[in-house]
């Protein structure tokens, strides 16, 4: 724990650090949500599907990362045991268990859209208490920003390839 870092959090450490700490479990699932969706994928346009939950998967591990040490910075502990994980979530996990392109792109766009609304409550919540959280904040909203557009696109194209087709 930095101690003057703490300091200008103050009173807000603690709550930060429970924000941090769901968001952090949202990560882990989000990555293997994204992982294991890309392992068992398949129809139409699968290898364009298979790269982009591979690229978004090491997006979600790293925002784990980035989240993990500031939940340290503040004093906190990041989540030890995935059991956890389910408790705290906010956006839970959607099992891939139909595997058509499809439905993986539905269900991480689900995904991705309760990322976007946590990551703009935190940063409303830390815009001018905490500079270093709400830019974090900032800076994974902007990924996933762009991880929903990606994946809207994906379904976009795979529309149109079926319209086609038909
Ligand atoms: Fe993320
Ligand atoms: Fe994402
Ligand atoms: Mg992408």
């Amino acid at each position: 724990m930095g101690t003057k870092g703490r300091e200008i959090v103050g009173k807000h450490a603690d709550r930060l650090i429970e924000l941090l700490n769901k968001a952090f479990a949202d990560e882990w699932l989000a990555y293997y949500q994204y992982w294991i969706g890309a392992k068992v994928v398949s129809g139409p346009m699968k290898d364009a599907v298979i790269a982009e939950l591979m690229q978004h998967a090491a997006d979600e591990l790293r925002h784990a990362d980035m989240v993990s040490s500031r939940i340290i910075q503040l004093g906190g502990t990041p989540v030890t045991t995935p059991k956890k994980w389910f408790d705290l979530a906010n956006c839970g996990y959607e099992e891939p268990s139909d595997p058509f392109v499809r439905k993986i792109l539905e269900q991480n766009i689900a995904g991705e859209q309760c990322a976007i609304g946590v990551y703009h409550a935190m940063l409303k919540e830390t815009s001018g208490k905490d500079p270093v959280t709400s830019n974090l904040a900032t800076l994974i909203l902007q990924d996933e920003v762009e991880h929903e557009e990606d994946l809207q696109a994906l379904q976009e194209d795979l529309k149109s390839m079926l319209r086609d087709r038909a």
